[in-house]
């Protein structure tokens, strides 16, 4: 009997007409194969071999109510059935900038768009209208993306003289069909480290539009800065005329309404949001200081997009942020709470079986790795974790009800509780019970 029967012939029939077979080249590499949905319904997921799932993917962040959550379902009806978008003006952008400049402390004005990618790369634009140089720094292990001028894969970074990584010949594209001219302008500098910023920022100043990163390095091992990091970048940048872009993709309205810029206290010129900001609908943003924001105002950087600031994504929009509001953040705590219950829960039994790993957690997001270390805070340390033993234990983890990301990633949602953190450990001391017996 093969419990994936269903989803393994949509599979191939998708191949046929759909490229890939999936819609997003990282959905491919689940295992056993990737799952195809028949419905789903707060902190879980249905599959259309009709087994139920809880779900800890949330659809790769964006799920912060979990599916299907009623109040916001109602918003975005009650917003499709005045028309879905207009390519006009309507009172729902007023409403949603207003909010977000009112949450985000470095929000002085903000664009609409569809996707994080889009973000970035009105960012980066704004970037070097403002400052009319054209270099970008980006850091290993951080995702911004795909476009081109930013996606870049990590072969083999060699930090040994980080002081020294500054050279544009050691990017490699992250996809086949790239321009590589405009990887010319990046700069990749190991995260974490002070001195090869403070060196590289110096020494490139007048080439250097931005520097952007993410402020926890959720794409690789939820890492957190080092202490006095994050502020130093800020210094550096201000002192060098380079603007500070946090992409808080990821870390937007999941480390709390104002992410983590308001979480660490510290102001970026520019943020990018996305993923959680419309619970699943299509809808990203820049926000920051006015006096970059209004090269767009002023017709210096151009900003476009047919389905930009539609009424279903600012509803869905103002949805999220009205439920996550309530009792002056509650869910969030509640969030940290579920998180902070099912990682003690995973090292504990991880442990108790013998199998090494190390447990990152900021709030309702972690990264589980299998490693021989007590920590992992850089990005050379990451990538030394047991990806393959992580791949099985994510199908194992699937057999047993439970979808987590094969990267390591795992989100909680307001449907998470109790009842779900339970169930997911009575899973994984079952899934490291086998694994440590037949290791
Ligand atoms: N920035 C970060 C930090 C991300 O994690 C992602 C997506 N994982 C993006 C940008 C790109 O967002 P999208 O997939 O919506 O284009």
């Amino acid at each position: 009997m093969n419990r994936y029967l269903q989803s393994k012939e949509r599979l191939q029939e998708a191949r046929a007409y759909v490229a890939g077979g999936v819609a997003s080249s990282l959905r491919a590499s689940m295992k056993p194969t990737p799952l195809y949905v028949q419905k789903a319904y707060g902190a879980r997921i249905q599959d259309v071999d009709q087994h139920e799932y809880i779900d800890y993917m949330l659809a790769y962040g964006p799920l912060i109510l979990g599916h299907a959550h009623p109040a916001f379902n109602e918003q975005v009806y009650e917003a499709m059935q005045k028309g879905s978008t207009y390519g006009l003006q309507h009172e729902g952008e007023i409403r949603l900038g207003r909010r977000l400049t009112e949450i985000l402390p470095c929000a002085e004005q903000v664009a609409f768009s569809g996707s994080g990618t889009e973000a970035v790369m009105l960012s980066l634009r704004l970037a070097r209208a403002y400052t009319g140089k054209t270099k970008t720094v980006r850091f290993y292990g951080h995702y911004h993306g795909w476009s081109d001028a930013i996606f870049t894969s990590f072969p083999s970074p060699d930090f040994s003289s980080p002081g020294a990584v500054e050279a544009t010949e050691d990017i490699t594209p992250g996809t086949g069909g790239q321009s590589l001219n405009s990887l010319q302008d990046l700069i990749l500098l190991p995260w974490n480290d002070p001195e090869a910023l403070e060196e590289t920022l110096t020494r490139y100043q007048h080439e250097i539009s931005a520097v952007i990163t993410e402020p926890v390095m959720c794409n690789s091992g939820c890492i957190a800065p080092k202490p006095g990091y994050m502020e130093k970048m800020r210094e550096l940048t201000t002192r060098l005329g380079i603007v500070l872009i946090w992409d808080e993709v990821i870390t937007g309205f999941r480390l709390g309404l104002g992410g983590a810029h308001e979480r660490f206290g510290i102001q970026p010129d520019l943020v990018t949001i996305g993923k959680a900001m419309a619970g699943g609908i299509p809808l990203s943003a820049v926000a920051g200081k006015r006096d970059v924001m209004r090269l767009i105002e002023e017709g210096t950087v151009m900003h476009l997009g047919t389905l930009n600031g539609n009424s279903l994504a600012t509803a869905a929009g103002l949805a999220v942020i009205h439920e996550l509001s309530k009792a002056n953040g509650q869910a969030f705590k509640d969030m940290e709470h579920t998180s902070t219950m099912l990682t003690e829960g995973i090292r504990s039994i991880l442990k108790v079986n013998g199998l090494q790993a190390v447990v990152n957690q900021l709030g309702p997001v972690f990264h589980l790795m299998f490693i021989d270390k007590t920590e992992v805070s850089d990005f050379n340390t990451f990538n030394l974790r047991d990806t393959q033993l992580y791949t099985r234990f994510a199908e194992e983890m699937l057999h047993e009800g439970i979808l987590v990301r094969p990267n390591g990633l795992w989100y909680v949602s307001t449907a998470h509780g109790e009842k779900e953190v339970q169930e997911t450990l009575l899973a994984v001391e079952r899934v490291a019970e086998r694994i440590a017996g037949h290791k």
